[in-house]
């Protein structure tokens, strides 16, 4: 099989990092890209500006690639690029140099072992892996693989907006009033649809913290503009991350801001609301009311930024093994779990961790960490080095994963979501504390809530 591809799906991020790293250790990488260019979701989110600085965007054997073309600039390492930017001056060129392995507008719809459906023990070692290919154009097509490796994300599948992970009742036909992305308020379109309306924000993480902060600019100069933070944890606690503590200065200077965002006037803050139900009221407005019967009255704009989960049904005829919770590796998800882990911590990790029953399968980047939020591109940049160390027989390198993460300096765990916790600090000792882990806090406190009415 070695005269085959390694078949890489999505040219994003991680999967070109990974095209770079099969390259280089002399294995033929095929990047399926569904999107007409490299980094398609990213380009979704252009105007936001990450919280990583440049030093920690860029993949090394990228850039070992990017730097054998003298007309790459290597961006400044200190500053933090909008998805824009990311774009333009790594994403594109590097689809560039990695030249015809990339393939756009190429959909994997499904990926089997040659003549094997999911249920034959006989070949899973020995036969190809066959991989379905949809073109924008309607074609078919199979190509065999000796291996795969999605880095297919997880933009594409946004949570919905109900408190149980199902759509709330009414969310599908109250579509036009809401939106699982963060707004683009720099577009005047965009930012004419958002003012001076009531919009409600739902969602704890750095994307609702981004939507509340732009929001909240907005409603500087847009008056009217009245904007309900929709929490399904009982308190607002570590919502705003570790601030000064946080590894990461521009991810503590999101909190902050958000933090200042939401004292303001313009914001309702409205903590442990599960959302059960959008319900119309009349022609513009919506209400929405949680499944213990608070409500949220005449909001114009919901914008849901509940997180993102991974599809793995174009992977039903693998044998991919996935941790029940998050569903993603069952070796990394201990290591990823928010429930015990918010703070951002992940042990090194690499091909042992992301190994399935299937051989030659991984999955890489934002989709490995299945519903876990806190995935960071550096993560995803060793994870990939070492599965083409492994493809490439070099175990010992493929074994020696040495990554340490930026800490986000706050710790929260399960007990945040129904319990009032001290400034959202995990009093259990944190939960970055190495081995054995902390206990989850599971206090209970009375919840803070009040009906917001327009
Ligand atoms: C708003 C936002 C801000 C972020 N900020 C940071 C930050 O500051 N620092 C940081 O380290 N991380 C950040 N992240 C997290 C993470 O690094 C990014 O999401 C990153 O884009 C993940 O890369 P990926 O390659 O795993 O997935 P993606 O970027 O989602 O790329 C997946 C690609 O696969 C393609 N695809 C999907 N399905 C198929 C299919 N079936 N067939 C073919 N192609 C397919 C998609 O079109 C896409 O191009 C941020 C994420 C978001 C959403």
């Amino acid at each position: 099989m070695s005269d085959l591809p390694v078949v890489v799906v999505g040219a994003g991020p991680i999967g070109l990092a990974a095209a770079a790293e099969l390259l280089e250790r002399g294995i033929r990488p095929l990047v399926l890209e569904r999107g007409p260019e490299a980094g398609a979701s990213v380009s979704e989110w252009h105007h936001v500006r990450l919280f990583s600085p440049w030093s920690e965007l860029i993949a090394p054997a990228a850039a070992r690639l990017l730097e054998r073309d003298p007309q790459w600039q290597r961006p400044d390492e200190r500053r933090h690029p909008t998805g824009a930017d990311w774009l333009t001056s790594y994403l594109r060129p590097l689809a560039a140099a990695l030249g015809d392995r990339v393939r756009f507008g190429a959909e994997v719809v499904g990926v089997a072992r040659r003549d094997r459906d999911r249920v034959v023990d006989a070949g899973r070692d020995s036969e190809p892996l066959v991989v379905h290919v949809r073109g924008t154009d309607g074609t078919e097509q199979r190509i065999e693989a000796r291996a795969l490796l999605d880095a297919s994300g997880t933009w594409t599948a946004p949570n919905p907006l109900g408190g149980d992970g199902l759509p709330a009742l009414g969310e599908a036909s109250a579509a036009e009033h809401l939106t699982y992305r963060i707004p683009d308020l720099t577009d005047a379109a965009t930012a004419a649809h958002y003012a001076g309306r009531h919009v409600a924000v739902a969602g704890s993480g750095h994307s609702a913290l981004t939507a509340l902060v732009a929001l909240t600019e907005l409603a500087d100069d847009a008056p009217g503009t009245r904007i309900s933070w929709l929490l399904r944890r009982g308190d607002v606690g570590g919502v705003f991350g570790g601030g000064d503590a946080d590894q990461l200065p521009a991810r503590g200077a999101l909190g902050r801001r958000a933090r200042q965002a939401a004292r303001k006037g313009t914001v309702d803050v409205v903590t442990g609301f599960r959302t059960g139900e959008v319900r119309r009221a009349g022609d513009t407005t919506v209400t929405l009311t949680s499944t213990d019967g608070h409500r949220v009255d005449g909001v114009d704009r919901v914008v849901a930024l509940t997180g993102f989960r991974p599809d793995h049904s174009w992977l039903s005829e693998l044998r991919v093994e996935l941790d029940s919770t998050l569903q993603a590796p069952p070796k990394l998800a201990p290591l990823i779990d928010p429930n015990v882990h918010s703070c951002g911590t992940v042990y090194p990790h690499g091909v042992r961790e992301l190994a399935h029953p299937e051989p030659g399968v991984y999955l890489a980047g934002m989709k490995s960490y299945g519903r876990a939020p806190t995935f960071l591109a550096l993560t995803g940049y060793e994870q990939v080095r070492s599965i083409a160390a492994d493809l490439a027989g070099d175990h010992e390198s493929a074994g020696r994963v040495e990554l340490t993460l930026p800490e986000t300096g706050v710790c929260g765990g399960s007990g945040a979501f129904d319990t009032d916790t001290t400034d959202g600090v995990d009093e259990g000792g944190g939960c970055c504390a190495p081995a054995g882990g902390p206990e989850p806090l599971t206090l209970t406190a009375p919840r803070r809530h009040d009906d917001v009415t327009a």
